[in-house]
């Protein structure tokens, strides 16, 4: 274990997560620190997240930035949610919105009572209880004060790490550009000494962050730490991404479209729309992936489909040596939710939480890569529910995701609720009990049961009950203005 103290940081690849890196290290630790950034023109960059989820809030607080600012420079729109359609079953649709579900009791989350006021015919779709989900589909929007996790946003994906490499190189940031083509270990630790570029320039360093994407190139291709397959569970392999010209006046949410072998996504920024097919390689070439994506897409394109291949699962440690896995390197979930950029912040603010300026400790790597796991392990739970729990049957790829065996973990889930109607977050989860809810209820899990402690009201208190959080969500979504009108003078007003 290296026990010398950390001066030198550097980062491997400029993708997404590389510049995330850097900008955080450099402006929030980069007094005490040299950081480096190595990027290779000729290698270009995944540039397809461009979905996320209000969690960038916390990081784009942490570094300072300024929201209009950043939504003029990556031509971003707000995201409320995610509308999924067909996934149930064909022509069946439902959003998994940001919000959170009316008010419970101290013992029964707001489902029972929706549960019990369904058997009574006395209520509407769960999402009109919940303001986002009814703004999703009003196409409204408002900055709420103190309540500003409940939004995301659609952004550019190149234009964030452009915006993204400004703060970092800001604060002392100096990118290297060119080809690493030896990572050289020291022959008694078996750390990373120094990355040796085409050009025979050496960057030397005392900790490297892996950003290189699929490659892995430090953590794996040098390091050989190792991947744990979850293709079994989540069997789609393949990508194809094309863009088109905007439409006018977008949706505030991500569209997720099930297709026979995989699912479609839409995403509209304010100068354009991305699209792409996530899709099983099993059942679906290329070409015949290409072709589906062509012909479901709105407006002119804009560039040539591009093809991306990956492997679902994660690697076995993210902190391994003196380096650390950040971004695609450190594994693959699926796009379904929008979780990528989220992990690479989890990872780089961990990071910074145990930064072992000191020289690394067991313990501390121990620590990273026991939170790391739990991150991506309830993660890669939420998204399997959406494959496994459908009625579909029509197509090869759908029957195996029905019939496919599932993590213990989900399938009690998935139980418990289907039983009851309960269920938890754990500690540091990502998704929460809404986010859980909305997801089981919307792919067919309807629960057996409601809480008892619901029948203490009357029928008449239920109605009144209900009714009231409806009117309240119908109120507040009303005074909110029209999500396109927003941004454009939100952005104007830059
Ligand atoms: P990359 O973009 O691959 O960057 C790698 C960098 O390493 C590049 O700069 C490259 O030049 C450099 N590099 C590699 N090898 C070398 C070398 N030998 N020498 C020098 N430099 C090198 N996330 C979300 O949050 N929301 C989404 O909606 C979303 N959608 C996705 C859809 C798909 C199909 C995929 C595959 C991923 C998606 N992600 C999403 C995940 C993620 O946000 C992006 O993939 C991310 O932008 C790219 O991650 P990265 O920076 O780790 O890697």
């Amino acid at each position: 274990m290296n026990k010398k103290p950390i001066k030198r940081v550097v980062i491997a690849g400029g993708g997404t997560a590389g510049w995330m890196a850097a900008a955080a290290l450099a402006k929030l630790l980069g007094k005490n620190l040299s950081v480096s950034l190595i990027e290779s023109d000729d290698i270009p960059t995944v540039g397809v997240g461009e979905a996320t989820i209000p969690t960038l809030h916390i990081f784009h607080r942490l570094l300072g930035i300024n929201e209009q600012e950043f939504m003029a420079a990556t031509n971003a729109t707000f995201k409320l949610g995610i509308k999924f359609e067909n996934w149930k079953a064909q022509n069946d649709d439902y959003i998994h919105s940001f919000g959170f579900l009316g008010q419970g009791c101290w013992a029964a989350g707001f489902q029972h009572f929706w549960l019990k006021g369904k058997e009574k015919g006395m209520v509407t779709q769960i999402g009109d209880y919940v303001p986002e989900h009814l703004a999703c589909r009003e196409g409204r929007f408002a900055v709420l004060a103190n309540q500003e996790q409940n939004h995301a946003y659609h952004l550019d994906a190149g234009l964030y790490a452009q915006f993204l490499r400004k703060i970092a190189e800001q604060h002392g940031c100096k990118r290297v550009e060119g080809k690493i083509q030896t990572v050289t270990l020291n022959e008694d630790s078996g750390d990373i000494s120094s990355l040796t570029l085409a050009s025979g320039e050496t960057v030397e360093g005392d900790l490297f962050i892996d950003c290189t994407g699929f490659r892995a190139l430090l953590i794996e291709q040098a390091l050989h730490t190792g991947f744990e397959d979850w293709s079994h569970w989540l069997p789609c392999d393949s990508a194809v991404a094309v863009q088109t010209t905007a439409k006018p006046n977008p949706v505030p949410y991500t569209r997720s479209i099930a297709r026979d072998a995989g699912w479609q996504w839409r995403i509209p920024l304010q100068n354009r729309t991305g699209n792409g097919l996530v899709f099983c390689s099993k059942y679906v070439s290329d070409e015949q992936a290409k072709a589906a994506l062509l012909a479901n897409i709105e407006g002119e394109t804009l560039n040539e489909p591009r093809v991306i291949k990956y492997k679902t699962g994660t690697r076995r440690k993210h902190w391994n040596k003196n380096c650390i896995a950040v971004g695609l390197s450190s594994g693959f979930i699926e796009p379904l939710e929008s979780t990528g950029i989220h992990l690479f912040q989890r990872a780089i603010v961990r990071l910074m939480l145990m930064f072992p300026s000191n020289g690394i400790e067991q313990a501390d790597v121990d620590e990273f890569n026991a939170q790391s796991r739990a991150d991506v392990e309830d993660i890669k739970d939420f998204i399997i529910l959406h494959y496994h729990q459908t009625e579909r049957t029509d197509t090869p790829f759908w029957r195996y995701c029905k019939n496919m065996p599932i993590p213990d973990t989900l399938a009690h889930r998935m139980d418990l609720f289907a039983g009851t109607g309960k269920v938890f977050k754990k500690a540091e989860e990502l998704f929460g009990e809404t986010s859980w809810i909305q997801v089981m209820l919307g792919q067919g899990i309807m629960p057996k049961q409601y809480h008892p402690i619901v029948d203490m009201m009357s029928d008449d208190e239920l109605q009144r009950f209900l009714n009231n959080i409806k009117a309240n969500v119908k109120r507040k979504v009303a005074n909110w203005p029209d999500v396109n009108d927003f941004i454009r003078h939100y952005c104007q007003s830059q």
